[in-house]
């Protein structure tokens, strides 16, 4: 099979590569849609995020979709043809957090695209039975591929426990800041407002459900803000920018008992935080890493079309052309969102 493998950073090569062979309890999937992720332009520029860092050449791309073609022995749910969102995780099973469903905390999982695991921009991929969900025919392969950012948009208005009518700010409109704020509609938010420093981006923002936006360039948010919560603030704020000025804005923005929910991940180890104001106020922040149990919900919300996901991107390129997606998505910030890869 053809695969887009980091060889270094910066170089990625066509290769030709034995096609792999479902174990028992595995399927084969064909790999159809994959998006582009900004973990993995982090690994294509820098050669690691945090304590993963790429020591061999590695295949990236972690939000995928495809098409059953093999079946392990011993796999009962699932039947070649059928057409699947790939969940890219998969976890031991028998840890505490395994055992008691916050499987996203599980320190052996084998995450797609995370080193030392290889990911899917490549023809095919086998994964455990019980991370891939059969989606319904009316759903695109851009949406199933996209349902692995969603979730991460879904698990952070979950953590933030957003009830129907309550209001949200959403700091930084990347395309986890516009799934968090597709969720933030889905869940009843009763205004959202989205914050982010380009135009575009709150153009954006709106079609997926912002009600208010704040150019941070043209305007000061704190009075904005007051102005359109009378002076309260909202009840829940998404940090999905990862930069420590938005995190403290996020801090401002919320009412007292507020909860502000940390997506984003700054690029520094520390982050300075007005610790007497957020006890007084007695702020709840909550951190959030990728997700679990939202595949069937997601794949539920996303088959009626009423949010079209697919709206965020910005480009499609064959596996040959895996590089170039990359080049774009480093030199043309303001003007890319998603990328999506077809190896099909
Ligand atoms: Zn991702
Ligand atoms: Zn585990």
């Amino acid at each position: 099979m053809k695969a887009a493998v980091l060889e270094h950073p910066l170089t990625i090569s066509i290769k030709s590569l034995e096609r792999p062979v479902p174990n028992a309890g595995e399927v084969l999937i064909k790999i159809t849609a994959v998006g582009l992720c900004g973990s993995d332009v982090h690994y294509y520029e820098h050669g690691k995020i945090g304590r993963f860092v790429v020591e061999k050449p590695i295949i990236l791309g972690h939000e995928a979709a495809g098409e059953i073609v093999g079946i392990g022995e011993g796999v009962t749910s699932l039947s070649v043809g059928q057409r699947v969102a790939i969940e890219p995780g998969m976890t031991c099973g028998e840890c505490e957090f395994c055992r008691d469903g916050t499987y996203n905390l599980c320190s052996e999982v084998e995450f797609l695209a995370t080193p030392p695991y290889d990911g899917a921009f490549c023809e095919y991929v086998t994964m455990r039975e019980e991370v891939v969900y059969p989606i319904p025919d009316s759903m695109s392969d851009e949406t199933a591929a996209l349902i692995e950012p969603f979730s991460v948009g879904l698990h952070a208005v979950r953590r933030g426990t957003l009830t129907e009518g309550e209001t949200v700010i959403i700091m930084g409109m990347g395309p986890i800041g516009l799934m968090a704020a597709a969720n933030a509609r889905l869940a009843g938010a009763s205004m959202i407002v989205a914050v982010d420093l380009e135009e575009k981006r709150l153009d954006m923002a709106r079609q997926f459900g912002a009600t208010h936006t704040v150019n941070l360039r043209e305007g000061k948010l704190e009075e904005e803000l007051a102005h359109i919560t009378d002076g309260r603030g909202v009840d829940l704020a998404l940090e999905t920018a990862g930069h420590p000025d938005a995190l403290r804005q996020a801090i401002q923005a919320v009412r007292r008992g507020g909860r502000v929910v940390i997506v984003g991940l700054p690029p520094v180890d520390e982050v300075s935080l007005p610790v007497p104001y957020m006890v007084d106020s007695e702020l709840k922040l909550i951190g959030v890493f990728r997700y679990h149990h939202t595949y069937p919900d997601a794949i539920k919300l996303l088959s009626d079309g009423k949010v079209d996901i697919t709206q965020m991107i910005t480009g499609k390129y064959s596996l040959e052309e895996t590089g170039a997606a990359f080049q774009a998505a480093i030199h043309d910030k303001a003007n890319t969102l998603k990328m999506m890869i077809y190896p099909g």
